[in-house]
């Protein structure tokens, strides 16, 4: 898992450029290869949307941001774009990277920060669930594998 900071032009209507930027990452998974399939089992790619600026937004989607899976998921077909990531506050393998990037960070509605989150959930799921295996090389534009502690 790796968390990632985007610059998007800010527009008028937070609503309308989360749902743009879903569907771009939607295209790049289809881009990737990714096959339609039910939820939660292995997958080609998986990017999600976690922190929209200061957005709160629980919207229904358009034609194209909705889930590729959708024809084989019902339940995916009505699924809304929620952002901040519902299910990202419970989730150390999200909080890690994304404290990694933004630890001061206090998504809307979570009223904790993310390094804040993530020490809590490191608590419940305990230290060995997640650990660093690279770290992003900026002066060379690539991954720099760390060794094993
Ligand atoms: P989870 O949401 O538990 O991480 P998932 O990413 O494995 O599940 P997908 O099949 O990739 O599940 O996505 C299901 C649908 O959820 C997507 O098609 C997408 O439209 C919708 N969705 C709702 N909120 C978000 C969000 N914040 N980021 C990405 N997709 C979202
Ligand atoms: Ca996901
Ligand atoms: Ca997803």
């Amino acid at each position: 898992n790796a968390a990632v900071a985007l610059d998007v032009p800010a527009g008028t209507d937070a609503a309308a450029g989360a749902l743009d930027l879903l569907g771009r990452l939607k295209r790049l998974e289809s881009d990737f290869g990714r096959r339609p399939r039910e939820r939660w089992g292995p997958r080609e790619i998986d990017l999600d949307l976690l922190v929209f600026g200061r957005a709160r937004l629980a919207i229904d989607r358009t034609r194209e941001t909705r889930s590729m899976d959708a024809r084989i998921d019902a339940a995916k077909s009505s699924k809304r774009l929620e952002v901040p990531h519902p299910r990202a506050a419970s989730r150390l393998f999200v909080l890690a990277p994304l404290a990694d990037l933004a630890p001061g960070l206090v998504p809307p509605g979570w009223g904790q920060s993310v390094e804040s989150a993530r020490r809590r959930q490191a608590a419940i799921e305990g230290l060995q669930a997640v650990r660093p295996i690279g770290e992003w090389d900026a002066s060379r534009g690539r991954w720099r594998p760390l060794q094993p502690r």
